[in-house]
């Protein structure tokens, strides 16, 4: 696994120091693992973060002494009990006055400690996705691993999906993607692979069954894998047998909004907007009733990240972001479709890292 260099890690660090700067705070502890892992490149699974301006120490436990030693640049705090027990403990020995929070990755277990290391409340601050708008734009090297990742993703799906016959299942066909995933040197799926077919591709978020492939069916994938701690998504439909007229129709009214939703994406422009255009699409098609979530989301160190491509995202797009492009229509009964690439944002408009055909594949 590829360190996170030095020169990133002062970046990024002198990135958050100056956003305190910016919200009167003299300290922020993170708590968040992917917040975590993206200041420090450290890895593992039990870690808080203490940063400021004159002083950052990382706590973990003692699994994980040799680990971060070897990870991460910052001073290392090896705390026996809980690290929110340490870190409150620290906090409390130092003079700063404005200690930020993360509020949403602060249980209230936490916060209970250490509302009682200050009691009178007025030091602790609440803040909100400080860590994550940084993270939303990506660099260079960044995107060259969601492109890896994504990369690993496609060869596995093409391993397996000219092999599916009607007879196998659901979980066969996942189980052999998230296997051809890592072989092609992922680290692990990004998120449970989808794998729905017949009328459960209907469902947007479906788990694979113990369902058994026949003539006719439609089947979806929904796959995306870690390279290097960065995701990757892809959604792609095949049909078994010969597609009948309703199949056709639909495939090709969400193919022509997700190509829409795709030259919509460029520097500049509101999140809102390239959702907008995947709905005016599948609108005159009648069809946007049917499509009943986002068009795409960001991604990167976790699989759903800011900004999200949603009717009431005003997030200005910047080159170097990294987001989905999804729309999907679903009719119950009868089956979904959904198309997805993941794209990096540019200048004058996005590249796509989804490097697979998009027609109906016929099985
Ligand atoms: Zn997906
Ligand atoms: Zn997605």
């Amino acid at each position: 696994m590829a360190p996170l260099s030095d020169t990133d890690r002062k970046l990024r660090r002198a990135r958050l120091i100056s956003l305190l700067g910016e919200q009167k705070l003299d300290v922020l502890l993170v708590t968040s693992l992917p917040n975590v892992r993206y200041l420090t490149g450290f890895t593992g699974s039990n870690a808080a973060l203490v940063v400021s301006g004159d002083r950052s120490v990382l706590f973990t436990d003692p699994r994980y002494r040799i680990q971060a030693s070897e990870e991460t640049g910052y001073p290392v705090r090896v705390a026996k009990g809980p690290l929110i027990t340490a870190v409150a403990g620290f906090l409390k020995n130092a003079r700063w006055r404005a200690i930020g929070f993360e509020r949403a990755h602060t249980n209230y277990d936490a916060w209970t400690i250490l509302d009682e290391a200050f009691p009178s409340g007025a030091r602790l601050k609440p803040t909100a996705t400080l860590i994550e708008r940084l993270r939303m734009v990506k660099s260079d090297e960044e995107i060259a691993l969601i492109r890896q990742s994504m990369d690993a993703t496609v060869r596995a799906f093409e391993q397996v999906i000219h092999r599916v016959r009607p007879g196998r299942t659901e979980l066969e066909i996942a189980a052999e993607l998230d296997y051809r995933m890592r072989k092609s040197g992922a680290e692990q799926p990004a998120f449970e692979t989808i794998v729905a077919s017949g009328p459960r591709s209907a469902l947007p978020h479906a788990r694979p069954t113990n369902r058994r492939l026949a003539e006719g069916d439609l089947l979806l994938a929904d796959m995306g894998a870690f390279r290097e701690g960065y995701a990757s998504d892809m959604t792609r439909v095949a049909f078994l047998g010969k597609p009948p007229a309703r199949v056709k129709q639909m495939y090709n009214a969400v193919l022509l909004a997700q190509l829409a939703a795709l030259e919509a994406v460029r520097e500049g422009v509101a999140a809102q907007s390239v959702d907008r255009a995947a709905r005016q699409v599948l609108r005159n098609f009648k069809l946007d009733r049917q499509f009943v979530h986002s068009t795409g989301h960001g991604l990167g160190l976790e699989i759903h990240e800011a900004p999200r491509l949603g009717k009431r995202d005003r997030t200005v797009l910047q080159a170097g972001m990294a987001v989905t492009i999804e729309p999907g229509v679903y009719l119950q009964g009868f089956g979904g479709i959904r198309i997805e690439d993941t794209v990096a944002v540019t200048r004058t408009g996005c590249e796509v890292l989804t490097r697979a055909p998009k027609e109906l594949l016929m099985l």
